[in-house]
């Protein structure tokens, strides 16, 4: 089977991160983060954000998501998310079960994208007792539909957050993907837009199991690491996350494999859209193509070993990451070119 573009997270650890750990590993160091290299690595996030955020690691977006919504709500709340957010479809309700109960409210979306007035009209069209309270607003960047959301359209967002009471969380999963394709600072698409926390994604960027939980709004991380604990998410040998981060950040090894992926997939989606009866359902602003083929096009690709699936967004979703080669994706699309003809 060829899970080339099936996830971002078919891929393995890029050679950057992997050699941080080979160098992380020589001699003892205090454990469960209390190293240097950890306590560089959440310098490196205040420096890469140009604040001074409260920096965690936990191991994947799952944890980061559940975990940090659950320390914006109390189990009375409700977050507000899109109807097809990560946390919504693929958490098997770890947001739920974290903050004892924050019930999740869908709102509409576009592209996967929220928009300010449905927001709104969620958070506002009911206030009584019998309600759970919305507390908290989250959206992810990149989306699940592979678009992103511009400093323009996060600032709207989180307005109306702030205006109702509502912390915003900004599930990053592919937060380095949608920094790359919108050439913009980091800060500016998070903090300075209004974003309280973020969950920034390392393994769909290359790294090897670890996701950093950043609060720009300190308040909200108090307990935050006893959280990480009782979850199981506190990592002893924190050393050789930090050293990956270190590198991925310090060195804009973030930037060159996040552009890569967007690369490949503005590849992978021309080819795929000269083709007869192909259609690209949404904008290719990251690393993911969503394409509508053919059943008989899907039936030979499958055929042929390629894995993907075809249950997310509405169409054929194909991911692109740092490994992804030019090769692949000419593979890829010579094996669709060949089925579409027949
Ligand atoms: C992959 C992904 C996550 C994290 O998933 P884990 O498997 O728990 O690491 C979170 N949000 C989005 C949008 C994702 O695509």
């Amino acid at each position: 089977m060829k899970y080339h573009f099936a996830s971002d997270n078919t891929s393995g650890v890029c050679p950057e991160a992997w050699q941080a750990m080979a160098t992380a590993n020589a001699g003892y160091q205090p454990s469960y983060g209390a190293d240097a290299l950890t306590r560089e690595a959440c310098e490196g996030f205040r420096r890469f954000f140009e604040t001074d955020c409260e920096v965690f690691f936990v191991f994947n977006g799952t944890a980061a998501n559940s975990l940090s919504l659950a320390s914006l709500c109390q189990s009375y709340n409700s977050v507000i998310c899109s109807d097809v957010s990560h946390v919504e479809t693929d958490e098997c309700g770890a947001p739920e079960f974290f903050s004892n109960g924050s019930k999740l409210l869908l709102a509409k979306s576009s592209l996967g994208k929220l928009d300010p007035a449905d927001v709104e009209r969620l958070i506002t069209h009911r206030t009584d007792l019998h309600y759970p309270r919305p507390r908290a607003l989250s959206l992810s960047q990149s989306t699940e539909l592979g678009t992103t959301y511009r400093r323009e359209e996060i600032t709207p967002l989180c307005q109306v957050a702030k205006k109702h009471g509502l912390h915003v969380h900004m599930d990053g999963a592919r937060f380095f993907n949608a920094l790359a394709a919108l050439g913009t600072t980091p800060a500016d698409i998070t903090w300075k837009a209004g974003v309280d926390v973020l969950c920034c994604g390392g393994t769909k960027l290359g790294m090897a199991v670890t996701e950093a939980v950043v609060f720009f709004n300190r308040d909200l991380a108090r307990d935050f690491e006893y959280r990480c604990k009782q979850a199981g998410q506190l990592c002893s040998k924190m050393r050789f996350i930090s050293a990956q981060w270190l590198q991925i950040l310090e060195v804009d090894t973030w930037r060159q494999h996040a552009a890569h992926g967007n690369r490949m997939a503005r590849q992978l989606a021309d080819g795929l859209n000269e083709l007869p009866g192909v259609d690209i359902l949404y904008p290719v602003d990251a690393n993911a193509v969503f394409a509508r083929l053919p059943e008989s096009v899907k039936a030979a690709l499958k055929e042929r070993g390629w894995m993907f699936y075809s249950f997310i967004g509405g169409g054929s979703r194909l991911m692109c990451s740092w490994a992804t080669t030019v090769a692949d994706v000419q593979d890829f699309l010579r094996d669709a070119s060949q089925a579409a003809a027949q």
